[in-house]
């Protein structure tokens, strides 16, 4: 049985805490390896380490610090293959999926690349006679992320990246789950140029978190997970006075029109409701079929394509559509989940509960499931259900699907699909979501704007990537400076001259 380690002070380093926790391949259900669960003395000691690498690091030059982003995307590439075969070995997604999720992140580091220019300040000449006032953007410090099993290159890389491009030291706690791949990402850094202790990467579960929370030394979390640890992260660090930004759960809905293209509109549900086996933070999990004759146009259209998506193990390659769910637990979590649905009145148009690939019984396989005729009071509804389970709740009017997706208490992302343009811009306008696709069913924004969503999908006020990251990541020193020319007759300072 293989045993992960940590990765601190630039290698991999051996837990010491003697507890364990199991990671498991998801296509054949066997435990692969075990990952040391950090005690707070050991999480501790990585985080003074940390802020001893940080001195140095923050003070280097922002162009230096740009060249390890740039050598960290060429060794990013050169590795893509090991990488995404690493990811999908642990997460169960297929290779392109895996490629996609190394291939988002890589796009944040990219946009690191920019660090001098986006560090760079703002500067008055003159604020005064002989004063001259400038702002500057400094690191926090060592700063703390704490990432979710779902993508686990995307998610890290995402946070790791800005911090570091903004001269601060990080400390990763990835999921206990998946935590190869940023094993591998940490080593990655260390030959991209990064100096050692800048970047470690701590495993564990909650005891390891509560330690970065209560680190007088940590200056900022950031926390991506689901909403009930996104509330309590964000309390718990806000409290012991820290930044924080925490971004939650989802359920994202897609509101079709009667005037949609219900190919296209079919379609885009399949891929954005299935892929990665709906365990993506902006998967459509409910259609709005605005209209019953648009409903069962567009029911008619999924089932046939949903009977043509191909389940399996990420070794098939292309003829997969999608994996396995990541454990156990959440499997039996979902089909919980569906035969709420089912037992609450819910029609459940695609059945696959039985499903069951063969030569891999014991993989954590849920086939995808559809139903119709869901509404707001079940649990499918309300709650995340985090797999392949598409639920559709049939709307009136246009009002009414715009309103279920407004009070819903999530609002990561949401979409539209329709020809008629002032539908599609009332409905980005109005709509009470971060994230808004018309006619595109995952609106993910690129590196160089922001990603976060709304309501209960997050906490505290600066998105991730883009222009927030290097907000998040740094803070504010104004200086105002007063040379000699500024000293008037008699040697008064003429503040006047200021107002
Ligand atoms: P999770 O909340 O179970 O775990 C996230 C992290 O928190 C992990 O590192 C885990 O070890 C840690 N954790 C879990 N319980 C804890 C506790 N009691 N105290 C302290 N730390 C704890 O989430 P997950 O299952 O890994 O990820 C799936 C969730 O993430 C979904 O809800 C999904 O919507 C969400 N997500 C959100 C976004 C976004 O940007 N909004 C992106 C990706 C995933």
């Amino acid at each position: 049985m293989q045993e992960l380690t940590h990765f601190i002070g630039g290698d991999y380093a051996n837990g010491t805490s003697g507890r364990f926790a199991d990671v498991y391949n998801p296509a054949t259900g066997e435990v692969q390896s075990k990952v040391p669960l950090a005690s707070p003395d050991e999480m501790n000691a990585a985080i003074a380490q940390a802020a001893e690498a940080q001195v140095a690091w923050g003070a280097t030059n922002p162009q230096r610090r740009a060249r390890v982003m740039m050598a960290m995307v060429g060794l990013m590439n050169r590795d893509m293959d090991k990488l995404a075969e690493a990811l999908s070995r642990e997460h169960g997604k297929t290779i392109p999926d895996a490629k996609g999720d190394l291939q988002r992140g890589l796009e944040v580091i990219e946009y690191c690349i920019g660090a001098p220019q986006m560090l760079k300040g703002e500067y008055t000449d003159s604020a005064g006679p002989g004063i001259d006032m400038y702002s500057m953007r400094q690191p926090l410090g060592v700063v703390g992320a704490i990432m979710p099993f779902n993508f686990p290159a995307m998610m890290p890389l995402w946070h790791v990246g800005p911090a570091l491009a903004c001269g601060n030291a990080v400390v990763l706690k990835p999921s206990e789950r998946d935590p190869s791949v940023p094993l591998m990402l940490a080593e990655l850094f260390v030959e991209a140029g990064l100096p050692k202790g800048v970047f470690q990467v701590v495993n564990g579960e909650k005891e390891a978190v509560d330690a970065i929370l209560d680190s007088e030394i940590i200056q900022g979390v950031s926390f991506v997970g689901s909403t009930p640890i996104a509330q309590y992260i964000y309390s718990r660090a806000t409290a012991n006075g820290k930044r924080a930004q925490c971004f939650g759960g989802a359920k994202n809905h897609m509101i079709v029109m009667p005037d949609a293209d219900m190919d296209q509109a079919a379609d885009a549900l399949v891929g954005a409701s299935f892929g990665a086996a709906g365990e993506r933070c902006m998967a459509i999990s409910v259609a709005v079929p605005v209209g019953d004759a648009t409903a069962d146009a567009l029911i008619e259209k999924l089932v046939p394509r949903m009977e043509k998506l191909k389940v399996g193990p990420y070794t098939a390659g292309d003829d997969v559509d999608m994996g396995p769910v990541v454990t156990g637990a959440a499997k039996e979590r979902i089909l919980g989940l569906i035969n709420s649905g089912v037992e609450q009145g819910a029609e459940l148009v695609v059945d696959n509960r039985d499903f069951k690939l063969q030569g891999y019984e014991d993989g954590f396989f849920v086939g995808p499931h559809l139903f119709d005729k869901v509404t707001p009071d079940m649990d499918i509804y309300k709650q995340e259900i985090f797999g392949p389970v598409l639920s559709t709740v049939r709307a009136g009017s246009y009002e009414e699907a715009l309103g279920l997706a407004m009070d819903h208490e999530y609002g990561n992302g949401t979409a539209i699909f329709t020809r008629d343009g002032d539908t599609a811009r009332d409905f980005a306008s109005r709509v009470n979501i971060g994230m808004v696709g018309i006619n595109v069913p995952i609106p993910v924004p690129l590196a160089y704007h922001t990603f976060g969503g709304w309501k209960k999908s997050m906490f505290g006020d600066l998105n991730q990537h883009g222009p927030d990251s290097f907000k998040f990541y740094t803070r504010t020193k104004t200086v105002t400076a007063r040379w000699p020319s500024g000293i008037k007759e008699g040697g008064e300072f003429n503040f006047k001259a200021m107002d």
